[in-house]
């Protein structure tokens, strides 16, 4: 399993000095540590998390968010969700599970899941050009986590700004 700690840390209970250091950097959190952790213990039961990459994992007010590599969503997500469930419990949240893959479409869709992308314009402003991406309002009060959130999430995950409007 490839996680935002190192396979040792992994393993234990306390950080090694170079996992200690992304720490104190900020690179990571203790939400990463804590959910690599959870899934390094459940890879025991469920051998397809072996070969999954955790990328980084996300709070929200509602829902944890955990980014995996691509394609490796559903081996974190489990047969029926039985994996994401215990994760849930243990960091007493939801979890919405998203792949990091190329197409920035995917990942966003990925997010706003039930909803998805009405369509994405570019908006000119006088300090540059953005993206906004229009969801419909139907979706606002189903998609479980707040508009500064998913924007928070989705600039993280792709390294664009985008805006969304539930319109
Ligand atoms: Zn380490």
């Amino acid at each position: 399993m490839k996680a935002p700690i190192c396979n040792v840390c992994l393993k234990s209970d306390v950080l090694c000095s170079k996992c200690e250091e992304k720490l104190e950097n900020e690179e990571i959190t203790e939400l990463d540590i804590k959910v690599s952790r959870v899934l390094k213990e459940l890879s025991n039961e469920h051998g397809s998390l072996r070969d999954s990459e955790i990328v980084k994992a996300y709070d929200t007010e509602n829902v944890v968010v955990i980014v995996t590599g691509p394609e490796d969503g559903a081996k974190v997500v489990g047969r029926k969700g039985e994996i994401v469930k215990k994760v849930a419990d243990e960091v007493g949240k939801p979890i919405r599970v998203v792949e990091k893959v190329e197409n920035d479409k995917d990942v966003i869709n990925g997010l706003l899941s039930p909803g998805e992308i009405q369509s994405i314009n570019t908006v000119f402003k006088p300090s540059g050009e953005s993206q906004k991406i229009v969801v419909d309002e139907e979706f606002e009060d189903k998609i479980n986590m707040t508009r500064e959130d998913l924007e928070m999430i989705i600039q993280e995950i792709t390294e664009e700004e985008y805006e969304l409007a539930f319109e």
